[in-house]
C-alpha cells in the first residue's frame, strides 16, 4: 500500500483529504525528494519551521549527541543542562529584558501558556486579539483567532475576549487609507476596550506580522500605539513571535522591526529548532513570578533532544548569518514580486518582511475580489516546475513564499521566475 493509500485509510479525513500529492521522503538544505525520486526547491519550510535548512548537519550532530545521552527525563520535574543552557541563550537574544523561559511542544501550547502567565501576572481575565490573527488550534487559541474558517462548529469559545481591526492596509477594515488614516486602527483598540471588554484586560495577544491572515505587515508605527494603548491600562503585551521568529522575517524576532513593540511575554515555536518539536514563552523578570510551581508544566516540554536541537539552530542562524540573508534575499525578493502588482492581473498585492512574502490574488484588482482557486492552481503549479509554496490568507487567496533562510539569489530567481510564469499564463 502506498502511503497515500494508508492516510486515505487510517488518517482522520481532516488530514488525509488536505494534504499535498507530494509524498515526502528526505530534505537537504532547500531541497525535498518525494516517493518518485523528484526533487523540489522548498519555499515553504514545512510552514515556516526548517528556517535553518532541512537536515543542517550541526543541528542533527547536536540533536543525535543529546539523543545518545537522554531523551526524555521531565524537565519541568528534573532540571537537565541543556534545557538550561537553552533558556539562558534565549535570554540572551530576547529583546525587551524578556528573560525567564517555559517550555512546551507547539505554538498553541506556548500561546496558551503566555495568556494564562499573562492572566495570574494582572489578576485580570479578559484579553484582546486581531481579526485576521491566528494563534493555534487548541480552544484557547481559536478563542483569539479571528478567522472563523478555522473556528468553525466547534464553540463555544472563551468569553472575554475582545477584537481589533487588523492592521491590513490593502484591504484596511475601517476604509481609509496609511499614512493619512493616522494609525486608526491601532487607535480603534482603545475603543475595543472600551466597548468589548469590562475593563478588566489582561493581555494584547497579536503577530508582529500575521502570517495565516495572508502575511499582513502592520504599519512601522503600529506597535508604538497599539502596545502603549495597553501598557496606559495596565495589560501587557503577549507577541505571537511563533511564525515570524527565529529570522523569519529578516530579524530575529518580529517584534524588532517595531518601535514600541515592546512585549512582556512573547511565545515561539516553528523556527526554534529546525524541526524538533519544540515550543516556549519567554517574559519580562517580575510578570514570571506569577506563575508558581503546580500551576504549569508539560510533560513532554523542553525535551533534551529538541532543546540540544535549537541551541545549534542558534549557532547557525548566527555563524552562516541567516538573518541577514532572510533581509536581504527578502528585500531583493519582494521588490522583483512587487512588479507582478502591474505586470499580473492577479496579483493584488506583494508584501512582506523578509523571507516571509505573500502575493495575494484577487479577480479584480478595482473590487478585490479574494481568488482563492487561482492561488491553489498558483500552488499546484509551481509544484509541477518542482517548487513548493504555500497558500494562506482568510480567504485563502494569498500564495505564500518562506524557503529556508539560507536560500541562495539562484534559487530566488528560479522561484520568482516560475512564480511570474505561472501567474502571466493565468
Ligand atoms: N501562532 C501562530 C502565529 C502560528 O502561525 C501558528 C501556527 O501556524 C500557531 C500559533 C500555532 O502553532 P502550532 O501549530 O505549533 O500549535
Amino acid at each position: 500500500m502506498d502511503t497515500r493509500e494508508r492516510y486515505r485509510q487510517f488518517l482522520l479525513p481532516v488530514v488525509a483529504d488536505g494534504v499535498e500529492p507530494v509524498v515526502v521522503v528526505s530534505g537537504k538544505g532547500r531541497t525535498v525528494v518525494d516517493d518518485q525520486g523528484k526533487s523540489y526547491l522548498d519555499c515553504f519550510s514545512g510552514i515556516s519551521v526548517v528556517n535553518a535548512g532541512h537536515g543542517h548537519p550541526r543541528i542533527l550532530d547536536a540533536a543525535r549527541a543529546q539523543l545518545e545521552k537522554l531523551v526524555h527525563a521531565a524537565s519541568c520535574v528534573y532540571p537537565v543542562p541543556v534545557v538550561g543552557e537553552l533558556a539562558e541563550r534565549l535570554a540572551g537574544v530576547a529583546p525587551n529584558e524578556l528573560r525567564k523561559s517555559f517550555f512546551g511542544n507547539s505554538g498553541a501550547e506556548a500561546i496558551e501558556g503566555s495568556i494564562r502567565l499573562a492572566k495570574q501576572a494582572t489578576k485580570r481575565h479578559e484579553l484582546v486579539a486581531l481579526g485576521f490573527g491566528f494563534h493555534g488550534r487548541t480552544i484557547g487559541t481559536l478563542s483569539l483567532t479571528g478567522n472563523r474558517g478555522r473556528k468553525r462548529e466547534n464553540g463555544p469559545y472563551l468569553p472575554g475576549i475582545g477584537f481589533g481591526p487588523a492592521p491590513y492596509c490593502y484591504r484596511c477594515p475601517l476604509k481609509l487609507e496609511y499614512p493619512s488614516c493616522d494609525l486608526a486602527c491601532a487607535r480603534a483598540l482603545k475603543d475595543v476596550i472600551q466597548q468589548q471588554t469590562s475593563g478588566d484586560v489582561a493581555a494584547f495577544v497579536a503577530e508582529p506580522v500575521l502570517g495565516e491572515g495572508g502575511i499582513i505587515v502592520p504599519p512601522k508605527e503600529y506597535f508604538d500605539v497599539a502596545v502603549r494603548i495597553f501598557h496606559d491600562e495596565g495589560a501587557l503585551f503577549v507577541a505571537d513571535e511563533v511564525q515570524t521568529g527565529f529570522g523569519r522575517t529578516g530579524r530575529l524576532f518580529g517584534v524588532e522591526h517595531f518601535p514600541g513593540a515592546a512585549p512582556d511575554v512573547m511565545a515561539m515555536a516553528k523556527g526554534i529548532a529546525a524541526g524538533f518539536p519544540l515550543g516556549a514563552f519567554i517574559a519580562r523578570e517580575p510578570v514570571s513570578e506569577a506563575m508558581r510551581p503546580g500551576d504549569h508544566l508539560s510533560t513532554f516540554g523542553g525535551n533534551p533532544v529538541s532543546c540540544a536541537a535549537a541551541i545549534a539552530n542558534l549557532d547557525v542562524l548566527r555563524e552562516e548569518k541567516l538573518v541577514e540573508n532572510s533581509a536581504s534575499r527578502g528585500r531583493a525578493l519582494l521588490e522583483r514580486l512587487g512588479r507582478l502588482k502591474e505586470s499580473a492581473r492577479l496579483a493584488g498585492d506583494v508584501r512582506g518582511l523578509g523571507l516571509m512574502i505573500g502575493v495575494e490574488l484577487v479577480l479584480d484588482k478595482k473590487t478585490k475580489e479574494p481568488a482563492p482557486k487561482e492561488a491553489k492552481a498558483v500552488r499546484a503549479a509551481m509544484r509541477e516546475r518542482g517548487i513548493l509554496v504555500g497558500v494562506g490568507g482568510i480567504y485563502g487567496n494569498v500564495v505564500r513564499l518562506q524557503p529556508p533562510l539560507s536560500i541562495t539569489p539562484e534559487e530566488c530567481d528560479r522561484a520568482a521566475s516560475a512564480l511570474e510564469e505561472v501567474l502571466s499564463k493565468m
